[in-house]
């Protein structure tokens, strides 16, 4: 039985098919979110990938900000419950998740079956988002996979002090028109990013394992960033973009198994 999940976020869309609820069959980013062509694009490819059409979908589960664009969605499920239900699926033992996408970042606390306990979110602000950091690599003209690199030449961070995106971005003007290195104001542009998801992750309170995932986990800089303030060690989700969309099709895994006990 294939099952899919898609994450429609405001960034990117995400999809993922799942094979009797246990193997992942098929993933697709297209990183262009809601209000686009990015989830009929992610929907088409990932069925493509998987030589599968939707008629043999048996339900698919829709999560993320654009959760509700979908008509031909089954059910829709937040991305607080899909982020954790993936995460848990594949590393059991996370309690804490740090998820940081395009325009808000979430900390959720897991008990160790997987359930949320608590979580916090920002979604109010750019700084601390994906979004704050595109603004940083397009005035840094850094692109986005290569900010880690820069990251780990750093040898003297600089301190990015703004809390608000905007005057950031002046500060960040000001220290380059002063010479500083690239790599110190990129690493205190992930400080300053850490900074901000790990206030959240103290709200809901820090337990290992701790797990990152959203489009921001493959920015090492970020991981490096975050695993320095927690002082433990971060574990970056494999595929870390598409954990929203995998427990999506979880879901729809399991309202499928529900429906056949009736
Ligand atoms: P959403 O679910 O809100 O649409 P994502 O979880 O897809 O957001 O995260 C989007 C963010 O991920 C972007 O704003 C960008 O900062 C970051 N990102 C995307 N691709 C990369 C990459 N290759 N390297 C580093 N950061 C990336």
């Amino acid at each position: 039985m294939y099952t899919m999940g898609i994450d429609i976020g405001s960034a990117s869309s995400k999809a993922v098919i799942l094979k009797d609820g246990k193997e992942i069959v098929s993933t697709a980013v297209a990183q262009i979110g809601t209000g686009s062509t990015g989830p009929s694009k992610v929907m088409a490819e990932v069925l493509e990938k998987a030589n599968l059409t939707e008629k043999d979908i048996e339900k698919t589960v829709t999560t993320g900000y654009g959760r509700f664009s979908i008509d031909m969605a089954d059910k829709q499920f937040s991305e607080i419950s899909c982020h954790a239900k993936g995460i848990h699926f594949l590393i059991p033992t996370a309690k804490t998740i740090i998820d940081i996408g395009g325009q808000d970042a979430k900390a959720i606390k897991l008990d160790k079956t997987g359930r949320v306990k608590q979580f916090f979110m920002n979604d109010k602000c750019a700084a601390g988002t994906g979004r704050f950091l595109d603004v940083m690599s397009r005035i840094l003209q850094v692109d986005l996979d290569e900010m880690g690199d820069y990251d780990s030449m750093a040898d003297e961070p600089s301190v990015v002090s703004s809390t608000c995106t905007v005057f950031a971005e002046s500060e960040v003007i000001s220290q380059l028109s002063r010479g500083l290195k690239k790599q110190n104001i990129i690493a205190g542009v992930h400080n300053s990013t850490a900074a901000k998801a790990c206030s959240l992750a103290y709200r809901a309170g820090v337990e290992d394992d701790v797990v990152m995932c959203g489009g921001v986990a493959q920015n090492s800089g970020v991981v490096r960033a975050i695993s320095m303030e927690l002082g433990t060690n971060v574990i970056v989700a494999p595929n870390p973009q598409t954990t929203g969309a995998l427990g999506a099709a979880i879901y729809a895994y399991e309202a499928t198994l529900a429906e056949e006990a009736i």
